[in-house]
């Protein structure tokens, strides 16, 4: 069942005609499109008659060196449309997974802003109302400093967080190992061995790194790892520098994913911050005279979204 709320309110607020013409066309696309956490937006309009027109989902445009998002496309699409039938029109629905962004580069206009912008413009002129759904809310990109100062996290404070290994992580790690050169080191005789003693030693890692439990703390996942490689037999020649190599990538691959998972958990909840702060602004600013009303749209159809919940 889709949840439809308005942002700062957990109740189910919004009229059942609203509730309809919201989210049927987004329950429609989701089963077209299976599970798809890619940013996609897209408009349907409710005309004044009790008519209503639904465009065609738009994705954003990184190809050139101006980007475009999917909610520029959108706008561009309900410009054109709206110039032409603007006095017919009653209210514009606008979708789009990602919440409008409110920071872009080189002085473009941040999407809030512009539907902001038409919302006030369409309202004066054809007394429209604009309501803006979204699931996932937009994350600021973080400044240098800001990855500087995850890097250097004491530790000591996070040994009770816990996360989930980085799998493909390990798998980077172990493609770009140095570790078949040890097979030099030894006699023709245990180069299969060895070989298939790194084979499987690797193999074991990156099932230890992929199953489902281990969303752990720091300490326990380090040891996991060391104490999978320390129970490898192989020759002693090469021994100590083959322990070397796989503790050396799984420690790393524990600390990476454990400051991803810090990051993204910060970029997110920055995110989340400062949208609803937004809307209190908003709300504060203009009361309920605003045409531009937005809403959280939760799908469980899209597991992606767990995380931001
Ligand atoms: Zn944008």
């Amino acid at each position: 069942m889709f949840l439809l709320t308005e942002t700062n309110d957990t109740s189910d607020s919004v009229s059942s005609t609203v509730t309809d013409g919201f989210y049927q066309p987004i329950k429609d696309y989701v089963k077209m499109n299976t599970v798809n956490s890619k940013q996609y937006a897209f408009a349907t309009i409710f005309m004044r008659d009790g008519s209503k027109t639904s465009f065609k989902p738009k994705y954003p445009n990184f190809a050139n060196r101006k980007h475009t998002h999917s909610e520029e496309f959108v706008i561009e699409e309900l410009e054109d449309f709206i110039s032409r039938n603007g006095p017919m029109v009653e209210t514009v629905y606008i979708y789009s997974y990602n919440s409008p962004c409110l920071q872009r580069k080189g002085g473009v206009q941040p999407c809030m802003f512009m539907l902001m912008q038409k919302a006030a413009e369409w309202k004066e002129k054809y007394n429209i109302l604009l309501k803006v759904g979204f699931t996932k809310f937009w994350v600021p990109k973080c400044p240098d400093w800001f990855e500087e100062l995850i890097s250097t996290l004491d530790s000591e404070k996070f040994k009770d967080y816990r996360f989930k290994l980085d799998y493909k992580n390990l798998a980077d790690k172990f493609k770009k190992s140095p570790i078949f050169s040890l097979l030099s080191q030894v006699d023709n005789l245990e180069k299969n061995t060895l070989f298939d003693k790194i084979t499987s030693t690797r193999k074991d890692l990156l099932d230890l790194a992929q199953s489902l439990d281990n969303i752990g703390l720091r300490d326990d996942l380090l040891l996991k790892g060391e104490q999978l490689i320390n129970s490898c037999k192989c020759s002693p020649i090469v021994r100590d520098e083959f322990c070397r190599i796989l503790l050396k990538e799984w420690s790393e691959t524990v600390n990476n994913s454990f400051e991803k998972d810090i990051k993204s958990k910060i970029r997110k909840e920055v995110g989340h911050a400062v949208i609803l702060l937004f809307m209190d602004k908003l709300r504060s600013d203009w009361r309920n005279s605003f045409p531009l009303k937005l809403y959280r749209v939760s799908s469980p159809l899209q597991p992606n979204d767990n995380d931001v919940q």
